[in-house]
This record gives C-alpha cells, structure tokens and sequence, in this order.
C-alpha cells in the first residue's frame, strides 16, 4: 500500500528503530506513547484491520502473540501491568492491523 504509514516503515522509507523484526512482523515503539512502554506489533504484510483477518493468518496471529510474550519478557513486564489492544473502526487511526502492547503505568486511552 504506497501511502500505508506503516508499510512506510516496514519497506524503512521512514527511519524507525525496530525493536523486533522477522520475515513477517516488525516492532516499534509508538512515536506518542498511551503508557510508560508503548510498542506496536505490526504484520509486515498490509491487512486493514481485524474485519480482514482470516483463516489464512492463523499463523501470523500466534507468531504476533509470540512476539508479545518476548516484548513483555524484555520489557520486564511478566509482574507489572501489561495490556494488549487491538482498535477498530472509529478507534483505529492507521489502517494496517496492529497490536499495541502497553506496559506501566498507563497515561491515556489507546
Ligand atoms: P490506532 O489508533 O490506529 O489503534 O493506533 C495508531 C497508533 O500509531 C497511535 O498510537 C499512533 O501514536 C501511532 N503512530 C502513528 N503514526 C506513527 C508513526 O509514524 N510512528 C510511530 N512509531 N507510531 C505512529
Ligand atoms: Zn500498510
């Protein structure tokens, strides 16, 4: 998707630190942080939201969920307050799936 913020990002036209990257998912910190810990898990493979997920990304939604596990272990989260968030329809600004995953204390609505 050309004008896709975060295809952008995963094809690094707009320079972003990766906190994690594999062959199908990136991760990144939120650039206007809704808690102490931030971070999007985003599919590099443009799906809108959760209205187009299908039987086909089964694999992508574990992986993404795998992805969460590591960030909460690296992030010392396990024992502190973490929650995963997922927006659709009006509450989702960028339409290209993402988890956000946010940690501590938490600052305003996602
Ligand atoms: P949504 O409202 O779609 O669930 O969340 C979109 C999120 O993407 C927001 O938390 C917003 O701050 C974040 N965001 C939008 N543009 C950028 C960007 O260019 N870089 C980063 N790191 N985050 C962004
Ligand atoms: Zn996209």
């Amino acid at each position: 998707m050309d004008n896709c913020i975060f295809c952008k990002i995963i094809r690094k036209e707009i320079p972003k630190k990766f906190e994690y990257e594999s062959e199908t998912l990136v991760a990144f910190f939120d650039i206007n942080p809704s808690a102490d810990i931030h971070l999007l898990i985003v599919p590099k493979t443009h799906i809108g939201g959760v209205g187009d997920i299908t039987s086909e990304h089964s694999v992508l939604l574990i992986e993404i969920y795998q992805v969460i596990n590591k960030l909460v272990a690296e992030n010392n989260l396990e024992d502190d307050l973490y929650r995963v968030v997922v927006n659709g329809g009006k509450a989702q600004h960028v339409p290209h799936l993402h988890f956000h995953l946010l940690g501590g204390r938490w600052k305003k609505m996602v």
